[in-house]
């Protein structure tokens, strides 16, 4: 299946998808993690979409776009993907359709306050890319499944989480009509824990 896993930053895409990937073995096509490892391998690309991140805007689709073409004919893309993270504008939606079938759009609900709740507290590993919520560690600094040093995502801290909101309601939103009318859209409550967003999308699938 081709998925697209659509919701505000913060509604738990990046984490359900990571589940699926162990349990299926089809990617994770996460753009937000494509423009890290782009920044932390020093391209120009990941300069580029550096200043935009930090800010907590949108990188230009142009961009974006170029970037998950290629990545979409890869060998490891054959027998489906899930999305995450992208599309994000409209244009996006538009430049999908071009490469692309879509089975399922997967939006992921949840409330702004409690999204700021868990983007303030997320702290990631690095070296296995784990992520977790400050009230959950005994050590704030250390991950619980490597030993790495955990970090604070630069555009995690509080104003940044309400521009990306901002920028998600403006010009994420919109793809959640777009795709309904397609027939395309199915939807889950994904303010409760981990375990409940499996649990719905398992729940889903199968009906
Ligand atoms: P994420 O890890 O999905 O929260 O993405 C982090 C940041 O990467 C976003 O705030 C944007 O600046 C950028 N980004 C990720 N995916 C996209 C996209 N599809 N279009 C534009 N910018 C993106």
């Amino acid at each position: 299946m081709n998925l697209i896993f659509l919701g505000p930053p913060g509604s738990g895409k990046g984490t359900l998808a990571s589940y699926l990937v162990k349990k299926t073995g089809i990617p994770q096509i996460s753009t937000g993690d494509m423009l890290r490892a782009h920044q932390a391998h020093g391209t120009k690309l990941g300069l580029e979409a550096k200043a935009y991140m930090d800010k907590g805007e949108l990188v230009p689709d142009s961009v974006i776009i170029g970037m998950v073409n290629e990545r979409l004919k890869e060998e490891d893309c054959k027998n489906g993907y899930i999305l995450d993270g992208f599309p994000r504008t409209l244009a996006q939606a538009h430049a999908l359709e071009e490469i692309a079938d879509i089975d399922m759009v997967v939006f992921m609900a949840v409330d702004n306050e409690i999204i700021v709740k868990r983007l303030s507290g997320r702290r990631v590993c690095p070296d296995c890319s784990g992520t977790f919520h400050v009230s959950t560690l005994d050590n704030p600094e250390l991950c619980p499944n490597c030993g790495g040093k955990l970090i604070q995502r630069v555009d995690d801290c509080e104003t940044t989480i309400r521009k990306r909101l901002k920028v998600y309601d403006e010009q994420t939103a919109p793809l959640i009509a777009y795709y309904r009318e397609k027939g395309l859209l199915r939807g889950i409550d994904a303010s409760g824990s981990v375990e409940d967003n499996r649990r719905d999308f398992e729940n889903l699938i199968k009906a």
